[in-house]
């Protein structure tokens, strides 16, 4: 067996009903078409343009997720490549999303990214402006489905996890996109439907880190 093989037997045993989402940033194609062979159908990309040299050409049940940062002006090229959206966390993002997708004829589901930890630095819709924000995305005609968390890293993901579920009850959604390489199996126990893993399931990334 090899890494990746073991690696997707531990997880898959460990997640329960989670859909693994495979975060590939800087992993090398050799690894992304083991996955593949290994029948792995959902894949994560935080950076538009490798994520384009990839799956412009995918192969059909194939479905790839935005988990990076979404930048205005990449809203279009992002529209066009992506399955699934996780990180909608700004009001300016809403109309142009929905432009986009009426224009290209391509609804796609999209998560609210949450910034549970308040951390200035990183991405994400404060909790207390999440309602306000959700009703924006609603009104706005934009297909959320959930909401997405990325606990800090010197936090215990457990309170973050715990919050991300209250939050999704309130608004009445029911997708959790939370969990990642140290922390996945927690998220499980607190009701992730997406755990986005990356080095647990590659091994070590190679290149620069997030
Ligand atoms: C890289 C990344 C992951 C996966 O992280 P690992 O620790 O490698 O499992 C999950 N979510 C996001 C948003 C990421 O950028």
């Amino acid at each position: 067996m090899t890494i990746i093989e073991e690696n997707l037997r531990d997880i898959l045993k460990n997640a329960g009903n989670a859909r693994l989402v495979a975060a590939c940033k800087s992993q090398p194609q050799s690894a992304i078409n083991e996955a593949l062979a290994l029948g792995i159908t959902d894949f994560g990309e935080n950076r538009l343009q490798e994520a384009q040299a990839r799956w412009l050409d995918r192969p059909a049940g194939v479905r790839v997720h935005y988990i990076g940062e979404i930048q205005s002006r990449k809203v279009g090229a992002i529209v066009d490549l992506f399955d699934v959206i996780h990180t909608v966390d700004r009001v300016k993002l809403i109309p142009l999303l929905v432009k986009e997708m009426a224009e290209q004829r391509r609804h796609i589901p999209c998560f609210i990214q949450v910034n549970t930890g308040e951390e200035p630095q990183k991405g994400g819709v404060m909790p207390a402006d999440l309602p306000a924000f959700y009703k924006a995305c609603v009104e706005g005609g934009l297909q959320i489905i959930g909401l997405m968390c990325i606990p800090p890293a010197d936090d215990s993901p457990a309170f973050h996890f715990g919050l991300l579920r209250v939050w999704a009850r309130r608004l009445g959604l029911v997708y959790l996109s939370m969990g990642m390489s140290d922390d996945y199996e927690m998220a499980v126990r607190f009701g992730a439907t997406h755990i986005r893993v990356g080095s647990g399931l590659f091994g070590a990334r190679i290149g620069r880190k997030e």
